[in-house]
């Protein structure tokens, strides 16, 4: 059975530690050199040939900081990439398909950007050595498969890319937006892609001057408009809101429909399912490894991936499986005791203004928001935050409010631990299990925050503001960043904790998924981007979708085995008849 040893090097501290990893190991112990301590880092090296994978060092090591896996027999052999000895390791690879576009989901962690990197050519697979394979070793490792072809040609076959990080964009290209795009044209398709995406507004706009939204559509604009065999797309949703991922997607399968072969990395499965033909799950342990599962079609690969169980390869990746159900209302809902209500109230900008209608809230109850960007919905929670005093109408109560922004930008030059206590105090009997452990802060406590990763940021931002005693908690956009498991758990802690405080929330948020999973009914926004705003609610959730959706135009319907909300292909029968019925998203 191949086994790995993982050295977690965040977590790995030598100079706080007696080296447990190496004093206890019985192979140390015996004279061999299973565990050898670097002189220069103080950080050890396990040899996975010599380790009998006992797991004592996994257990005595005081920070958690080593993992020992023992993988499936058969990924002997199926090493694709790894960073080092102790690093990453990615098996099997996603196939590149003409005329398709194919889908990566998995946790974050597992792999997913690795393995585009590689078929784009710009990291060279070195199958678990130390450098990059020459040809003729891939030629003979892909040897049948229908990657062998795609290898021989990699240093001819043209790519474009979508990187996932896209905020550093304004370091690295310079100059206004319709100029960049001019230059970047190869297919002659600026201009329609512009409009597609919605950026023809944007055009002679600095790159420096545009919002994170912006900066994603002009990034996925600035790929598609080269002239490649293969394209990349790395989490092209993220900061997009529904209406934007909806043209994202469609600008994408264009791709595949016109002949070129297309990969996407995404956790809106929503959005997934919309835009891909088959789907690649990646499963392991995040941060250790990662294995691609040969490619299913895009309904049953998504339920696979939710199901936990790939029962061709015959491996549980989870040990549950994720369903969606149509539940009922919470119970002091039912009950119908107000927690509070707010009047009509109006907030004007500079050329913008929100109306907001009269609204109540209940006791218990997670009220969705949901609307395109710029449309005032931040806006909205800071108001009721007190942050933003209302044009006309005021806000009486008094309640208290914990607000998690959109933005993650945190200035704490200290520890996780150290700023989660400078804003909550004492930790609270409840906070690590209902809190800290299912939003998996725990193992990042002692980690510096300029250290975290966005998917990290988020989940301490997430935890601080339900960690704060308060009667509203407005959470805005707890999903950008987090892989779907992320999601849905986040979804559920604060359900359980609103529930069991007594307390309500506002959850703004651009992935149906996790908006159906969270919320007891809906506050819609309508109007113009950037110009007019206007709340609707908050409604039922079956009102509130229909409400919400016959805006953007797309239909959803269940999947009768996982419950999921899946969106209906454009102009299907299904979409045709749901929109004559007006039942946008279907609940039975
Ligand atoms: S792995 Fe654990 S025990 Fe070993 S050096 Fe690192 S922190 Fe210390
Ligand atoms: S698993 Fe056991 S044999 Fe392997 S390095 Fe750890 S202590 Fe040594």
């Amino acid at each position: 059975m191949p086994r790995i040893a993982i050295l977690d090097q965040d977590s790995c501290q030598p100079k706080r530690c007696s080296l447990e990893c190496h004093r206890y190991c019985p192979g140390v112990r015996t004279g061999d050199d299973t565990v050898v301590i670097d002189e220069r880092t103080g950080r050890p090296t396990i040899f996975e040939e010599l380790c009998t994978g006992c797991g004592i060092c996994v257990h005595k090591c005081p920070f958690r900081a080593i993992s020992i896996i023992n993988l499936p027999q058969e990924l002997e052999g199926r090493r694709i990439h790894r960073y080092g000895p102790n690093r990453f390791a990615l098996y099997e690879l996603p196939i590149p398909r003409a005329g398709k576009v194919m889908g990566l989901v998995g946790q974050n962690g597992t792999g997913k950007t690795t393995a585009l990197e590689i078929l784009a050519g710009r990291l060279g697979p070195n199958l678990g050595s130390r450098e990059a394979a020459p040809p003729k070793v891939l030629n003979e490792f892909f040897k049948g498969s229908e990657l062998q072809a795609y290898f021989a040609r990699i240093g001819r076959v043209k790519t474009a890319y979508k990187p996932q990080a896209i905020d550093g964009l304004p370091k690295v290209v310079r100059g206004e937006v319709g100029a960049l795009l001019a230059k970047a044209d190869e297919r002659g398709a600026s201009r329609e892609l512009s409009e597609a995406l919605g950026l023809s507004e944007v055009l002679d706009r600095n790159v420096k001057l545009l919002s994170g939204g912006e900066l994603q559509r002009l990034a996925i604009a600035a790929t598609a408009v080269r002239e490649a065999d293969i394209y990349y797309f790395d989490e092209p949703s993220s900061h997009l809101d529904v209406y934007q991922r909806l043209n994202a997607a469609r600008v994408i399968r264009g791709l595949a429909e016109a002949g070129k072969a297309v990969l996407v990395v995404e956790h809106d499965l929503a959005m997934l399912d919309y835009m891909c033909d088959y789907v690649h799950v990646l499963y392991g342990k995040p941060r250790a490894y990662g294995v691609v599962s040969s490619p299913r079609g895009v309904r049953v690969g998504i339920n696979v991936f939710l199901d936990g169980y790939l029962r061709e390869e015959n491996v549980r990746f989870r040990r549950e499986s994720i369903r969606f159900e149509v539940r009922p209302p919470s119970k002091a809902r039912v009950a119908g005791r107000a927690m509070f209500s707010y009047p009509k109230l109006k907030k004007r900008f500079k050329g913008f203004e929100l109306e907001v209608t009269p609204g109540s809230v209940y006791v218990g109850e997670v009220v969705g928001v949901v609307g395109p960007n710029a449309i005032g919905k931040t806006t909205f929670v800071r108001m009721l935050a007190g942050e933003l005093k209302p044009t006309v109408g005021r806000l009486g109560f008094k309640l208290a409010v914990a607000h998690k922004s959109q933005y993650l930008k945190i200035e704490f030059g200290g520890t996780v631990e150290a700023w989660l206590r400078e804003l909550i105090g004492e930790f609270g009997p409840s906070f690590d299990p209902e809190i800290l452990q299912p939003l998996e802060v725990r193992p990042l406590l002692e980690r510096r925050l300029e250290e975290l990763s966005g998917g990290e940021l988020q989940r301490i931002a997430i935890a601080a503001c339900l960690g704060q005693p308060a009667d509203i908690y407005l959470i805005d956009e707890p999903s950008a960043y987090l892989d779907v498991e992320q999601r849905l758990s986040t979804a559920r802690v604060i359900r359980r904790v609103i529930e069991r405080r007594e307390a309500a929330a506002f959850v703004v948020d651009h992935d149906m998924l996790s908006v159906d999973f969270v919320s007891d009914r809906l506050l819609v926004f309508t109007g113009e981007p950037s110009q007019v705003g206007k709340t609707q609610g908050p409604l039922g959730m079956r009102e509130g979708m229909n409400m919400f959706l016959r805006e953007v135009g797309v239909t959803f319907r269940r999947d009768p085995q996982t419950g999921r909300p899946r969106a209906n292909k454009p102009g299907s029968g299904l979409d045709r008849e749901q929109k004559e019925r007006g039942e946008y998203f279907y609940l039975g």
